[in-house]
């Protein structure tokens, strides 16, 4: 197997979870390929941010998408390539900020392709302002006295948009999040997984998850369960939340598991040729 990491030079600050968030990955990725799968069928699409940098670390093929821009990227690849794997790499403001409507709608089409949230609670990369996941009273540097406005909760609002897998994961808890990824790649339809991501530099988060988060021992009896132990206030719940099957956009769309063949003439024809 080729190896999953590129030769640039990684610029996170030492400590970030994104160090983690990155091995869980590749680890998730051996796992797929010694069951069968090639890394010539898995392809990657990231937004901007520091999240976004994996895509010059990992050794996989995609495109690197505009700020907000992950998710249509990414269907579109599904879309031209059914048998394409496709791993979609957001950050607070990809997945919930200029990204939101694109989040929602993929998770509404049930789309078959991962979404990787990398909750860092801010934007780390532009110096911590305060993100659609930051916390009542996070003080930045667009909030200085303290954000006024709540956080979304994100498995709760992607499991009402429609995703069939939700699941959360820390990125200190390594071996935990590979085998939460690993499920989410291998599940058929739009999978969501939510890492709490600590920003060393302007969220520090380690001691808060530290303590905060517990693991699921089993799937939550039923949706309302699910979202009541989302939403939970004092416990950060890890593990899959909801795990369900309906069918897949591109199959409904297509009628099967090919895009339809158009003749060059009726190329020519769309392109209004
Ligand atoms: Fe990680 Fe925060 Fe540094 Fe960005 S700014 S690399 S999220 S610690």
């Amino acid at each position: 197997m080729r190896s999953l990491t590129t030769a640039k030079e990684i610029s996170w600050c030492p400590g970030c979870g994104n160090f983690g968030i990155f091995a869980a990955v590749k680890k998730a990725l051996t796992r797929l390929t010694e069951s069968g799968v090639s890394l010539a069928d898995i392809v990657m699409t990231s937004g901007i941010g520091c999240h976004g940098k994996i895509f010059d670390y990992l050794n996989l093929s995609g495109i690197y998408g505009l700020h907000g821009r992950a998710l249509p990227t990414a269907q579109g690849l599904k879309l031209a390539n059914p048998k394409l794997m496709v791993i979609c790499f957001g950050g607070d403001g990809d997945s919930l900020g200029e990204g939101l409507e694109h989040t929602l709608f993929a998770a509404k089409r049930n789309m078959d392709i991962t979404l990787i949230l990398h909750n860092n609670g801010n934007y780390g990369l532009t110096t911590g302002q305060a993100s659609p996941l930051s916390e009542v009273g996070f003080k930045g540097l667009s909030t200085p006295k303290g954000n006024p406005e709540i956080p979304f909760v994100p498995i709760p609002l992607l499991m009402e948009a429609g995703a069939t897998f939700a699941a959360r994961a820390y990125s200190a808890k390594l071996d935990h999040l590979a085998d939460i990824l690993y499920q989410a790649f291998t599940h058929k339809g739009f999978s969501f997984v939510e890492i709490l991501q600590p920003c060393v530099s302007y969220n520090n988060t380690y001691q808060r998850y530290n303590a905060s988060t517990r693991f699921l021992t089993e799937l939550p009896t039923d949706e309302a369960e699910a979202l009541r132990l989302a939403k939970d206030k004092q416990v950060d719940y890890l593990g899959v939340f909801c795990q369900k099957h309906r069918p897949v956009y591109h199959e409904t769309l297509y009628g099967g598991d090919k895009p339809p063949a158009f003749s060059l003439s009726e190329r020519l024809k769309i392109l209004g040729g």
